[in-house]
């Protein structure tokens, strides 16, 4: 695996590789990767002639309070993951090369971002559709691949990619998760045993919407009451930054329970925000 970390060796590499009709598969991620990353970088494997993946924690998607500084990176485990899975090449790029004095251009959507997550992290998506834009550009990839994990960021991908008329397929993987049926995800290591316990209220609350969809109630704040009392049952302290069902293409809140909807929920399990979603079609 050849690692790059200049935004002009990366694109000249990726030229010469298209003359030769090379069909490029792009994987973005922050690093401290886990099985869920694996999972997008062996569907890229499948179905590429190259496999790029990027590890760049870009500092404009985190709001002033977030966890930047301490996000966890993990540089040489992460290689060797990437070594293991036949990555052909890691895109490792500096914040000043992405960000240079003088940068000045934001990608923006008018109505996705202002439901679910964006609500509580303004100005996030601006940062996560800017940096992908400038990645797109970069490595040039045929097929881009997203998690379901973070279901708001990968609509918000899929419309910006066809608004800009990038001729890229964006495609969405299913969330891995622990035997126990937590998410997996990179800020999982910041919990303590006790709160990796209460962490499991997330997964909870979304069976207990699934079970009162499939016995058929469609009243979404009764719904939304059950997963909350599930939520505290598990853990008391927790923070419940929002619990929404939500139309799976516009995101916007619904009040009855539709074909098919998208059962989202982000909470604070002592410091750690942590967020997980499932798409429940009703039979
Ligand atoms: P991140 O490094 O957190 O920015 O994630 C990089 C990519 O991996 C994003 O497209 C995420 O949605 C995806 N991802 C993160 N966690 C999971 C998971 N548990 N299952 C599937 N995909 C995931």
């Amino acid at each position: 695996m050849k690692i790059i970390e200049k935004i002009l060796e990366m694109q000249s590499i990726i030229l010469n590789l298209k003359k030769k009709s090379k069909k490029i598969g792009f994987v973005p991620t922050m690093g401290a990767l886990h099985e869920g990353h694996l999972s997008l970088i062996r569907e890229a494997r499948k179905e590429n002639d190259i496999v790029v993946v990027s590890i760049f924690v870009n500092p404009i998607q985190f709001g002033p309070n977030e966890d930047l500084n301490k996000y966890p990176r993990t540089f040489e485990s992460d290689k060797k993951n990437l070594e293991r899975e036949k990555v052909d090449f890691l895109f490792f790029p500096t914040p000043m090369e992405m960000y240079p004095e003088g940068f000045e251009t934001y990608v923006n959507l008018k109505k996705l971002p202002y439901h679910l997550c964006g609500l509580s992290r303004p100005g996030h998506f601006e940062g996560v559709a800017t940096v992908v834009a400038k990645l797109f550009n970069i490595v040039m990839p045929d097929n881009a691949y997203f998690g379901q994990k973070d279901y708001q960021q990968a609509k918000i991908i899929e419309r910006m990619v066809l608004d800009l008329n990038f001729k890229i397929n964006i495609k969405i993987m299913p969330i891995v998760r622990e035997k126990d049926g937590l998410a997996m995800s990179s800020r999982n290591s910041y919990l303590t045993t006790e709160e990796r316990k209460k962490a499991l209220c997330l997964y909870q609350a979304l069976q207990k919407a699934k079970e009162m969809i499939e016995k058929g109630e469609i009243k979404i704040d009764v719904i939304k009451k059950e997963m909350e009392k599930t939520i505290k049952e598990i853990a008391p302290d927790a923070n419940i930054d929002y619990i929404a069902i939500v139309h799976p293409d516009t995101l916007s809140e619904l009040s009855v329970v539709e074909k098919r909807v998208v059962v989202a929920l982000a909470v604070f399990i002592g410091s750690t925000r942590l967020i997980d979603n499932f798409i429940i079609e009703r039979s």
